[in-house]
């Protein structure tokens, strides 16, 4: 279960549920959510930048109707903690991909929406498989990642699940090799561009699964 889409969080509970879903071929047992999406409505295109983009070119192309994108504000270095501290706001992100009107008339591409579940780099070698793939064809993915992924099952008790013991969670913890691999992939999945976003950590769904659980919990 993710914050972004909810709908891409069954792998690691199905898995432990059912062990026959085990045998299906490792290619699935990240789970992904491919989403096809043509979005006719859609009024802008996205394109990769590298921080040296050309917003100029961009420019020339802008129709006289397009709306204006507000600047982004500028960065004060500092590192802001959103929310409830579960994320923060680190800096701009080279390598992202940057919103451009289109031309009027200009056909809307179709987007295809990757995100990945869990965001572990075991022994499968999926993390960064797919992040090497993405890179290939210069498309960007979004990895959710687990927090308790960098959890050592050592300190395993350092996370309390609302309505759970100490330590309790849905998959399993990494092992501390695991943990040093997936740090590795994440540091350069986000030098890649790629978007890192928060996955419900004991990844509790069902009973006790969040659905009783109060705003405080
Ligand atoms: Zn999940």
């Amino acid at each position: 279960m993710s914050r972004k889409m909810s709908s891409s969080g069954r792998r690691r509970a199905s898995r432990r549920r059912s062990a026959p879903r085990a045998t299906r071929p490792q290619v699935l047992t990240l789970a992904a959510l491919l989403v096809v999406a043509s979005l006719v409505a859609g009024f802008l295109a996205l394109s990769g930048t590298d921080g040296s983009g050309t917003p100029a070119a961009a420019a020339r192309k802008k129709p006289t109707t397009a709306p204006k994108a507000s600047p982004t504000p500028e960065w004060d270095g500092r590192t802001k903690v959103l929310g409830d501290g579960s994320t923060s706001y680190t800096g701009p992100q080279k390598g992202q991909l940057k919103a451009v009107p289109l031309k009027p008339g200009e056909k809307p591409p179709q987007f295809v929406v990757f995100s990945w579940d869990g965001a572990l780099e075991g022994s499968d070698h999926l993390f960064s498989h797919y992040r090497e793939l993405a890179e290939q064809y210069n498309a960007h993915m979004t990895f959710f990642l687990t927090g308790i992924y960098l959890l050592p099952k050592s300190k395993k008790a350092l996370y309390h699940g609302p309505m759970h013991s100490p330590g309790d969670a849905a998959i399993d913890y990494a092992t501390d090799d695991h943990i040093r691999t997936t740090v590795e992939q994440l540091g350069k999945a986000y030098e890649d561009g790629n978007e890192i976003g928060t996955h419900f950590n004991g990844h509790f769904c069902g009973a006790k699964g969040g659905g009783d659980w109060s705003v405080k919990e």
